[in-house]
Formats: C-alpha cells, structure tokens, sequence
C-alpha cells in the first residue's frame, strides 16, 4: 500500500533564541550566570545571533535542540538521513516489525509513468507475498533482506540548530534526492515556526550565502531557489 510523508516537531528547547545568546553572553562578558537573562530583551537576543552567524561563531548554536518524528518515508531515504552523525535516531525496527503488508513510497517519475507505476505496484504486492511465505521459515531479522528500498519506515530524529543548518545546507539544495529534499523543506518549515529568527536566513547556499557553492553542477535556477526559501514558511 501507498503511503505519504508526515513530519511533526514533537519537542524543541523553549526560547531557542534567547538560550542561544544567553550562552553567547556568557562568551563575550563578565556577566554571573544568574545575570545572563537580565537586561535582555527578545530583540537583543536576536541581534546577538545575528552577529554570532556574521562571525562564524556557530557553536552556541547547539544549545537549541529539535526532535521531529518522522513517517510515510522509504528506507533509501533514511539510509541517506542517519549519514547525518551529529544528530540522535530512534528507527522502527524490521527485527522486531513484521514486513507483512508492508507499506511503500512511489516516487515521482514512477507514479508519473502510469505502466512504470503498473509493474512498481505488482513488485511490491509479490514481494509482499514472497516476505510471507518467506517469514514462515526465516526469521523477521533475516525475512527483512527482501524487503525493498521502497518499503516504508518510521524515525525520530533529534538535531541541535547548528547540525540542522548543515543538513538544510546540504539537503534543500536542488542537488539533493527528491525525497530527503522534500523531508528537508518540511522539516525547515517546522524550524522557522518555532524559532523564526534562528532559521528565517538558512535553506540551501544559494539561498542562505546568496551564491551557489555547487560549481559546474550548479541546478542554474539561484533566482527561483532564493525567491522558494525566502517565502517558505
Ligand atoms: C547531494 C548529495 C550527494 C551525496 N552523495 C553521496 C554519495 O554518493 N556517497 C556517499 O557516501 N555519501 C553521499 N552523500 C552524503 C554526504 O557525503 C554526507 O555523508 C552527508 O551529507 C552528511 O553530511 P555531514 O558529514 O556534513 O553531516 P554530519 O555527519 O552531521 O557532520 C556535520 C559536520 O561535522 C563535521 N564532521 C563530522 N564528522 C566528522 C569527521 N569524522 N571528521 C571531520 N569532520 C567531521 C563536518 O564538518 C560535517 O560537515 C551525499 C550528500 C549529498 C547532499
């Protein structure tokens, strides 16, 4: 059966922002712990971070922390997220989950190609056959070896702000998979509801840098990109 993506933030750090400069304070001045929040306003908070991004002083960045929960995305595409190190994971088990009715994901030029789309949908409903067949005599540990790069997953991910900028860096850029661009753009979209000022300037180079960093396999379409991330909310 097909299934489609869902993404929720389940949690992330209060005040994002105003941790973050308070951690920067904490840097720059003689301030005591117990005077790190006075005389700070929400808009101090703000222009503090701007000039931490200026100077490339990222770190106090970790402090703010976001865990989404993850569904309705293939297993090709998690394979590509956990690459991702500085992050946590929490991924359904095929171990401890029976692959039994397994669901799927169609990509794009698959579902867009009515045969193509056809014979996909045949090979997942025998392969979802074959798993059971195959599972009476194997265990789910080693059943789970036919299941496809299609089959669907689920996974918590827990990122601070700093390593989500890289994977937005990285994966909202044109050059990036179809699928973990999408989940990137959604993700990103959670990120700047919950903290607009930490995330309003981050999405792909061409966007945040304000040029392409992808040399000759450059997508050509900068203009669009940064109009996209601009307005993406
Ligand atoms: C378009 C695209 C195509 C890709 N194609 C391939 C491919 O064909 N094959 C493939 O294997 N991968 C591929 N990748 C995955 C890519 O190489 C990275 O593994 C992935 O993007 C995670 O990025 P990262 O290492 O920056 O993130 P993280 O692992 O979260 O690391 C964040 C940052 O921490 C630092 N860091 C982390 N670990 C180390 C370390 N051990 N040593 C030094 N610094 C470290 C680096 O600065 C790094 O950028 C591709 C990624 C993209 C976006």
């Amino acid at each position: 059966m097909e299934t489609k993506l869902n993404v929720k933030l389940l949690r992330s750090t209060s005040d994002p922002e105003d941790l973050i400069a308070a951690a920067a304070r904490l840097c720059y001045s003689k301030s005591d712990i117990d005077e790190l929040f006075e005389k700070m306003t929400h808009e101090k908070s703000v222009d503090l971070l701007k000039r931490l991004v200026e100077m490339g002083h990222e770190s106090p960045t970790e402090h703010a922390v976001f865990t989404f929960a993850i569904e309705g995305v293939s297993r090709a595409l998690t394979h590509q997220l956990v690459r991702h190190r500085i992050a946590s994971y929490s991924q359904q088990s095929q171990r401890y989950v029976k692959g039994s009715d397994f669901k799927y994901i169609i990509p794009p030029s698959i579902k867009n190609n009515k045969e193509a789309k056809e014979k996909f949908e045949k090979i997942m409903e025998n392969l979802a056959k074959e798993y059971d067949e195959f599972n009476k005599i194997a265990p789910n540990e080693d059943s789970r070896f036919i299941l496809p790069n299609a089959a669907e997953t689920k996974i918590i991910v827990t990122m601070n702000a700093r390593s989500l900028k890289n994977f937005f860096t990285r994966r909202c850029c044109n050059r990036a998979q179809w699928e973990i661009k999408q989940l990137a753009d959604e993700m990103l979209k959670l990120c700047r509801k919950a903290a607009p000022e930490l995330f309003g300037k981050i999405g792909p180079n061409c966007y945040s840098l304000g040029y392409c960093t992808e040399g000759k396999m450059s997508c050509g379409k900068g203009a669009e990109m940064k109009e996209k991330y601009k307005n993406l909310k």
